[in-house]
């Protein structure tokens, strides 16, 4: 289970990196398309339309592979019926050599025979992470609770994000009672390569974030300094495909026509 963790966690840097450098791209190549394309019909000078047509011809290959870095990044990643049971008791068996004896962890698993479509091993890695912070944050020992529930959301609750869905949703919540973040922390949080940490690289909640959104939920944090953290992990439990991803496959796929 390990060596596919690392697999895994390879694979994740690889396609945030695809995932980053395919959004860029696609905004430089763009308007290099457009402006290809407007020389292209330039009629007094058959020097600059054949320029046109090349700078033209260039971009759309651009965007194609653009096309082909995001497909990757987003399909190669496996679909599979996720057991919670079965997800926690590989989770378990993973954490034990990492508990330092100051930290007790408690697992409450709420139904073990829910099941709903996911990546086992992008999960794992993704409680992994956090469940490693959390034990970093509480250098003189406390308690780690993973907790699982289920539930309706309100209607505003997505309110400023790009999700929208109401539904059933699974809460996977990862609460430690460590040092906690303040606020210029939080707001720094998910960006890459943020870290507070001497070794640290500052990719392990941008990994996690890119994990749930690409399971179309999304993730919550609440944290008092001194007093701990709180991360919840909303997933959907009927039509898991987000809405944001559409739209940028729908874009993708006009725009290197
Ligand atoms: P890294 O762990 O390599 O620093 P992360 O992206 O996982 O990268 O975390 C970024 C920063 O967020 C950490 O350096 C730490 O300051 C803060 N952080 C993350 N999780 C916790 C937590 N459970 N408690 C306190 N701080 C945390």
């Amino acid at each position: 289970a390990e060596v596919e963790l690392v697999r895994a966690q390879r694979f994740e840097s690889l396609a945030m990196l695809a995932g980053g450098l395919s959004h860029d791209l696609r905004n430089l190549l763009q308007p290099l398309l457009l402006a290809g394309d407007s020389l292209q019909d330039y009629q007094d000078d058959p020097r600059l339309a054949r320029l046109g047509k090349l700078v033209r011809d260039c971009g759309k290959r651009g965007l194609d592979m653009v096309h082909s870095m995001l497909s990757f990044a987003r399909g190669a990643r496996r679909a599979e019926q996720v057991r919670l049971g079965a997800l926690f008791s590989a989770f378990g068996l993973l954490m034990q050599g990492s508990i330092p004896r100051t930290v007790t962890m408690e697992l409450a698993i709420d139904d073990p025979e829910l099941s709903f479509e996911g990546n086992h091993t992008e999960l794992q890695q993704c409680l992994l992470n956090l469940c490693l912070n959390a034990i970093q944050a509480m250098p003189d020992g406390g308690h780690l609770r993973i907790e699982t529930s289920q539930m309706d959301l309100p209607e505003n609750f997505f309110l400023d994000e790009e999700q929208s869905r109401l539904g059933r949703y699974l809460r996977i919540s990862v609460v430690d009672s460590g040092l906690g973040m303040d606020e210029k922390v939080l707001e720094h949080l998910f960006e890459p390569f943020f870290t507070t940490k001497e070794a640290g690289t500052g990719l392990g909640l941008l990994s996690c974030k890119r994990i749930v959104g690409s399971h179309g939920g999304v993730m919550r944090v609440d944290s008092v300094p001194g007093r701990g953290t709180r991360f919840d992990l909303y997933f959907p439990l009927e039509g898991q495909v987000s809405d944001e991803q559409m739209e940028m496959l729908d874009n993708l796929e006009g725009s290197a026509e």
